[in-house]
């Protein structure tokens, strides 16, 4: 399986390049050449099946030039009792009616990015040491993927990670998680400044070619196409799970609905690639917050991202988005997956800040099962409040977010799966303004907020950073 870009101006790379790859050099995303097909009767195949066994066999259709063994104990090591509280990594419960819960936040961070974040962890280090080479992953962070990139490359060979985060405005767990890493490849900086300034720090680090390729500059964004590909596993685990207890008939004509609290639109593609794969999804529920683009556009199939300074911040931070990376992934099938069509509506998207797709609109369920719905503070915190009343389940803002949408959206007879995608023990506020307590931290989080932090204090000047990053950049 080779790997070409959205936009057509790249020679096609293999999984393992594409691993190490940011955007495409034409400034497209890598997506798989075509879709690998998968049977009812190989999905019935793998049900006895772990969650790291699972990952091997669908991750081995996207990872067609690593061999089976290799790729079996990286996904053993990434989905380990070690770095999962859960048994079964991913606990698929039923929460109210037809609602049940994928609980992909079992990691060490306590949110879904674990989920992809400690396989790529592995599999970098993994087409690093292939390519005989070393990354240094500069990233920016208001909380959660910097926390969960640094726990998958904690210790790494051959990788660093430099990760700014603004001075102040994280949570005292989000610090506490970040700082405390003592491992000599991790490096947390804290800017005087805030997220964006980070993230124009970021980019006069990566846009300085030179100082990049001298210092092999990388990132691990939502638009990896190992992230994206590590995500697809849990789609079928859950149809799997969801579908243990019917007799062979009703198995064969099962078909669930999936919800996803989403923000970059890399969790719900994944959704996307597992229904082309074969799975029998139903519907794609895309759950939005108050910046809420992406539902503009699955309502009216107009695409138009906003400016930072139009995006909210609300109390579910991590879909606080106003322009979503993967989209141009799903608008590439909506295509027909034809990139001079594509590059053409980038051309568009690029000149007039706005992508009109409203004649495609009537496909967008019918041929892909997508729809979606917005969710507000009040949801959040009615919804938090009523699923504990109801089950005793604390649910985070994030996945309240697809809970509202999803209890709004399902029919009849629907089952719906929504993706959990964070602990509430990581947003106390909201917790505690819908239940009045906040959630405990688990048992083997405890003693986290005492731990000695290490940061390093920066103005928010480039060249103090660039210095910084030669300085302690692996080579
Ligand atoms: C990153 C994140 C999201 C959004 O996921 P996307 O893949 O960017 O759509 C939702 N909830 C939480 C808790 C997250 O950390």
């Amino acid at each position: 399986m080779k790997y070409i870009s959205t936009r057509g101006g790249m020679e096609p790379i293999s999984y393992s390049e594409a691993l190490l790859e940011g955007l495409a050099p034409d400034g497209g995303l890598a997506v798989p050449e075509a879709m690998p097909a998968v049977s009812l009767e190989q999905i019935e195949k793998w049900r006895a099946l772990s969650y790291p066994e699972l990952a091997v066999e669908v991750l081995s259709l996207f990872a067609t030039d690593i061999p089976g063994a290799d790729l079996e104990r990286m996904c053993n090591a990434a989905y380990s009792s070690a770095n999962f509280v859960a048994e079964e990594i991913v606990p698929v419960t039923a929460l109210v009616d037809n609602i049940s819960l994928v609980g992909l936040s079992e990691g060490p961070t306590l949110a879904f990015k674990d989920m992809a974040m400690q396989y790529l962890g592995q599999s970098m280090e993994y087409a690093l040491r292939k390519q005989g080479s070393v990354l240094n992953i500069v990233g920016a962070t208001s909380g959660d993927t910097g926390s969960a990139a640094e726990y998958a490359l904690r210790g790494k060979e051959g990788i660093s990670v430099f990760m700014l985060s603004p001075q102040g405005r994280m949570s005292d767990f989000q610090r506490a998680q970040m700082y405390s890493l003592t491992d000599d490849n991790i490096h947390n900086i804290a800017i005087d400044g805030v997220f964006d300034d980070c993230q124009n720090l970021l980019k006069a680090l990566s846009g300085d070619l030179e100082f990049k390729r001298e210092h092999h500059l990388g990132t691990v964004n939502s638009i990896n196409l190992g992230r994206i590909s590590a995500q697809v596993v849990y789609y079928f685990w859950a149809w799997l799970r969801s579908s243990d207890s019917l007799n062979a008939e009703g198995r064969a004509e099962h078909r669930i609905s999936f919800t996803v609290p989403s923000g970059n639109f890399g969790n719900i593609l994944s959704g996307h690639y597992a229904r082309l794969m074969g799975l029998p999804i139903d519907r794609l529920v895309l759950a939005a917050n108050e910046n809420n683009v992406l539902d503009e556009f699955f309502r009216t199939g107009i695409y138009r991202p906003r400016s930072a300074a139009n995006t909210y911040l609300t109390s579910s931070p991590s879909m606080d988005i106003s322009k979503a990376s993967n989209l141009e992934r799903f608008i590439f099938d909506l295509l027909g997956r034809d990139a001079d069509r594509l590059a053409e509506a980038w051309r568009t998207l690029d000149e007039s800040g706005e992508l009109d797709l409203s004649a495609e609109l009537p496909r967008f369920e019918a041929e892909f099962g997508l729809v979606s719905g917005t969710s507000t503070h009040a949801d959040r915190v009615n919804t938090i409040r009523e699923v504990h009343e109801r089950t005793g389940i604390v649910i985070d803002p994030h996945t309240a977010d697809g809970v509202k949408v999803a209890s709004s959206l399902i029919r009849d007879g629907e089952q719906m799966y929504v993706l959990e995608t964070a602990k509430p023990e990581k947003f106390p506020e909201i917790v505690v303004e819908a239940i009045g307590k906040a959630a405990e931290l688990p048992e083997h989080l405890a003693g986290l907020l005492e731990l000695e932090q290490f940061v390093t204090e920066m103005p928010n000047d480039a060249a103090e950073l660039r210095a910084f990053v030669a300085a302690r950049a692996v080579s």
